[in-house]
């Protein structure tokens, strides 16, 4: 089977001859087969999948191929593909298939890429272990006993076993830097309003983003420019300009780097991973970078602020799964009305459910000034403070996890337990900034380790050109 290293390698191997797209594409279907244990993908696209090789194979020969020929890419299964099955993970949209495709698939399949299949995921993206899959677990090919991360759990293991060269996931409160963190891989979550939202099943849109996860920072920065840039079609997308970012690695520039207080001090914080952490902290000071611990004394707001502001928004997003335009439909209503309960009673998981009832209660009369309008206040203040910090430095640095990938049903009984894993995570996405999360070493339990660095808004060329600096320790 071909090995694959990084995308460069890969064109370079596709040129010279020494590999096809078609079997590319052969190899990687014979092995999501083998691992089918995994679960990572929902459903293989062997068909358009081959198809589309052979053209882009008929293209290298020509001299005429596009950025990413050749690199085989899955879908989280909350990204449309047209013509191709896309279902949120979710009972309530199976069968469904996509009418059209998201911006960023059309991007992809403009420069060459090949779409493979569509990825598990927690339902709706509501989750960090993709425990919440309507269509059971994905194991974390590094130890099967344990979570691969969420939402993004089947794009993230894909990548880490080898049955694509990168996929694409979508972050709301963390759903590609967590099970990256979790997997070793490279998970970044753009500027909101970098990449087009247009096609991605929408679960909270004034914080979720679509981005790579891949096995380098240098394909993050070669998948990213691809996918980025204005799109008339969502209007929250920024005209802002795209840089070329592969071209941006290479800089040696010297930086100031904040690290929080708080994040490394935090309670529950596994010391294996504070360690680490404090280790990169004197590497990337020994290599000539300004490193300050910073206060940021809101770290315990930000994860009710996001779960207040997230469901309430998916509250109102999910309202659209009614049982009558499209998705599952009860067979056992007797009027308008029970069709409503009945088709949502019995197409949403557990999960769903609660985030669909917590954010109507969020935005109901009674409760709305004292929740929906206090978090957006904090959301702003938290924006603020954020803000501040990139007044004298170029980047906030933390851990981008408390720990290492969990075993199955750890956090599942205490949703609180769960939700906490994402109070490294949900700060981006809550001011709106860019964050990548890189492996940064192993634990002694043999688990990937990850650090995440965020920035200032748009600046991704700046941010993947310091996460390429970082290596996992040896
Ligand atoms: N784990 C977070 C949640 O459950 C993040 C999900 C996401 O980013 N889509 O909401």
């Amino acid at each position: 089977m071909y090995s694959f290293l990084s995308i460069n390698k890969l064109q370079s191997d596709l040129k010279s001859g020494a590999v096809s797209c078609k079997t590319l594409v052969e190899e990687l279907v014979s092995e999501i087969k083998k691992k089918k244990q995994l679960n990572a993908f929902l459903e293989v696209f062997e068909k358009s999948a081959l198809v589309q090789a052979i053209v882009v194979d008929e293209k290298i020969k020509s001299g005429k191929q596009g950025k990413l020929a050749g690199v085989v890419v899955g879908l989280k299964d909350n990204i449309c593909y047209k013509g191709h099955k896309v279902s949120a993970s979710s009972k309530i949209l199976e069968g469904f298939e996509s009418l059209y495709s998201a911006t960023v698939v059309e991007r992809l399949l403009a420069e060459d890429a090949i779409i493979i299949g569509r990825l598990n995921c927690d339902e709706f993206a509501m989750g960090s272990s993709n425990e919440n899959s309507a269509f059971g677990n994905v194991l974390n090919p590094l130890n099967e006993k344990c979570v691969p991360g969420g939402s993004s759990g089947g794009a993230a293991a894909a990548v880490a076993a080898n049955l694509c060269h990168i996929s694409l996931g979508s972050d709301t409160g963390g759903s590609i830097r967590q099970p990256a963190s979790f997997t070793g891989t490279v998970g970044i979550k753009p500027t909101y309003g970098r990449v087009s939202r247009y096609g991605l099943i929408a679960y909270a849109s004034s914080f979720d983003q679509i981005g790579p996860i891949t096995k380098s920072v240098e394909d993050t920065a070669l998948a990213l420019e691809v996918i980025c840039g204005l799109d008339p079609r969502d209007n929250t997308s920024s005209s802002e300009k795209v840089e070329t970012f592969s071209k941006g690695l290479a800089a040696d520039k010297k930086y100031k780097i904040a690290y929080l207080k708080e994040c490394v001090n935090a309670e529950g914080l596994d010391p294996e991973v504070k360690s680490s952490i404090l280790k990169q902290i004197e590497i990337l000071k020994a290599a000539g970078h300004q490193l300050e611990e910073v206060s940021f004394p809101y770290l315990e707001y930000l994860v009710p602020t996001y779960y207040v502001l997230t469901t309430a928004e998916a509250s109102s997003n999910l309202s659209r799964f009614s049982g009558i335009h499209y998705g599952h439909r009860t067979e056992n209503a007797t009027d308008l009305e029970s069709t409503y309960k009945k088709s949502r009673s019995e197409g949403f998981g557990k999960e769903v459910k609660r985030r669909i009832m917590l954010g109507t209660f969020v935005l109901s009369a009674g409760y709305y000034d004292a929740y929906y309008s206090k978090g957006q206040k904090v959301r702003r203040i938290i924006q603020q403070k954020t803000k501040e910090i990139f007044k004298d430095f170029d980047f906030i640095l933390t851990p981008s996890t408390p720990g290492t990938a969990f075993e199955f049903g750890k956090n599942s009984a205490d949703p609180i337990k769960m939700y906490l894993e994402d109070i490294f995570t949900v700060q981006a996405p809550i001011a709106g900034i860019p964050a990548i999360s890189v492996p940064c070493g192993t634990h002694s339990n043999g688990l990937p380790m990850g650090l995440q660095l965020m920035a200032d808004y748009f600046e991704e060329e700046k941010l993947l050109n310091l996460a390429s600096k970082i290596k996992p320790l040896a």
